[in-house]
């Protein structure tokens, strides 16, 4: 072999190397803020309310014409879309190879009643602006991707869940603040629930699942850090504490002769504080409602009920803080002769960690565009915490400035979202190199 000879065939074997180890993802632009924040505020006409913020309440004729301008700007991205029996919004981007599983993506569009902007919204306009990049740069992955816009996240989850098969039937009833069941509003936005198991999703259908979301409280702002690294999101347990006294006359009751159910509520809730506090941890427990009955200025309360409230990261932790609690109760109960009683509610929802390895790929993309994290849990609920079930799924935080959502004033820098998207973006090509299986 001659020398050129030599140098050549090194020099193919050299490029060979570098694209199979993903050498385009080097050729793929930065996110463009202005783009992202002009799409923010287009979408932000759909629903505009006089505050500044937006009523796109799930099912509402603002949700449709707001998911109509979105599915515009997807086939104009050259997406095949399609809409599933529960109305998600799900297009698709085919890779090079595609029998490979598909990389899904994305977020929701609608809104509380008065809600901001940012929430949902931020997450979808990433996962577009990614696949805009991607196209800029002529590049195919070899996955193919699919980019989700869940349909009614602040109602329950229902899309994700109807993915899951876990959606309860009984749910199809509830009417929301559209006016319009979920059952018809979902066939009113394009699902159909005559036909609502064609949306599950067997697990191990996509190769992962990615959220960009904004932090929606204010640890990242006030630290000015770039991207949350999502740990996972918090699960929340609920119950009903009656605590019985005797209800007795206010003026004439000895203090040293009372049963006072209001007494050992307040002992409680001091204790349940206590407790939370010096547990080692980020757990956090509330009491958040309290009646007193009869209710009367002049008469000793009988009995009050309140609520208890414990979110962790893992349902241990959480298991351990009400254990804490339990045995609390049973000495105040005892030292006052209040009777104190906990009913656990079924409306909670287990912890739902995100994948550690998925961890490591956005902490590592994220390193890799230099920009400044750190991981966290994230303590209101998103889609996520549903197809943590079907795929490994990893989350990214974006900066909510002041820590305000649900908010008209909610807001979230286009530089940030840009840098969130970057993320995304390298992310997805990790993924689509194999990160998963290193
Ligand atoms: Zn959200």
């Amino acid at each position: 072999m001659s020398w050129n000879r030599f140098f050549a065939t090194a020099f193919v074997a050299v490029s060979i190397l570098t694209i199979s180890t993903g050498s385009f993802a080097q050729n793929i632009g930065k996110a463009k803020a202005e783009r992202l924040e002009a799409r923010i505020k287009a979408l932000g006409e759909f629903g505009k309310n006089d505050d500044g913020g937006v009523d796109r309440v799930a099912y509402s004729d603002a949700d449709k014409a707001g998911r109509t301008h979105i599915i515009a700007e997807l086939e104009a991205l050259n997406l095949d879309v399609r809409i599933d029996a529960a109305a998600n919004i799900i297009a698709r981007r085919n890779g090079s190879n595609n029998t490979l599983k598909p990389i899904l993506f994305g977020s929701h569009i609608d809104s509380v009643p008065g809600g901001g902007n940012y929430d949902g919204p931020t997450g979808v306009m990433a996962a577009i602006e990614a696949i805009q990049l991607l196209n800029e740069a002529g590049h195919t992955t070899q996955h193919p991707l699919e980019l989700v816009i869940f349909s009614n996240e602040e109602g329950g989850l229902v899309g994700s869940l109807a993915m899951t098969g876990k959606l309860k039937p009984d749910a199809l009833n509830v009417v929301n603040a559209s006016g319009r069941s979920i059952g018809d509003g979902t066939n009113f936005i394009g699902g159909n629930t005559d036909n609502l198991a064609s949306a599950q999703v067997a697990p191990g259908t996509h190769e992962a699942f990615i959220e960009l979301h904004i932090e929606q409280g204010g640890f990242l702002d006030q630290e000015s850090l770039d991207i949350g690294v999502v740990e996972g999101i918090v699960g929340i347990g609920w119950w009903d504490v009656t605590i019985e006294g005797y209800a007795n006359h206010g003026g004439t009751t000895q203090m040293n002769n009372r049963r006072d159910a209001m007494v050992s509520a307040a002992e409680l809730t001091l204790a349940i504080n206590k407790i939370a506090n010096d547990l080692p941890g980020r757990q956090v427990a509330t009491v958040g409602r309290i009646q007193a009955f009869p209710g009367a200025p002049n008469v000793i309360p009988g009995r009050v009920v309140m609520s208890l409230e414990i979110r962790d990261l893992e349902q241990e932790k959480i298991d351990q803080v009400y254990a804490a609690v339990e045995q609390a109760a049973k000495a105040i109960a005892a030292k006052n002769t209040t009777p104190i009683g906990f009913e656990y509610l079924d409306v909670a929802s287990e912890p739902a960690p995100t994948d550690p390895r998925m961890r490591k790929i956005i902490e590592n993309a994220t390193q890799k565009m230099g920009y400044t994290y750190k991981h966290m849990p994230s303590g209101a609920g998103h889609d996520a915490q549903d197809m943590v079930h079907l795929a490994p799924t990893g989350m990214i935080f974006v900066p909510s400035v002041g820590g305000v959502s649900h908010s008209p004033n909610e807001f979230t820098t286009p530089e940030a979202m840009a840098k969130g998207t970057d993320v995304l973006v390298h992310t997805i090509l990790a993924i689509d190199d194999g990160a998963l299986n290193n």
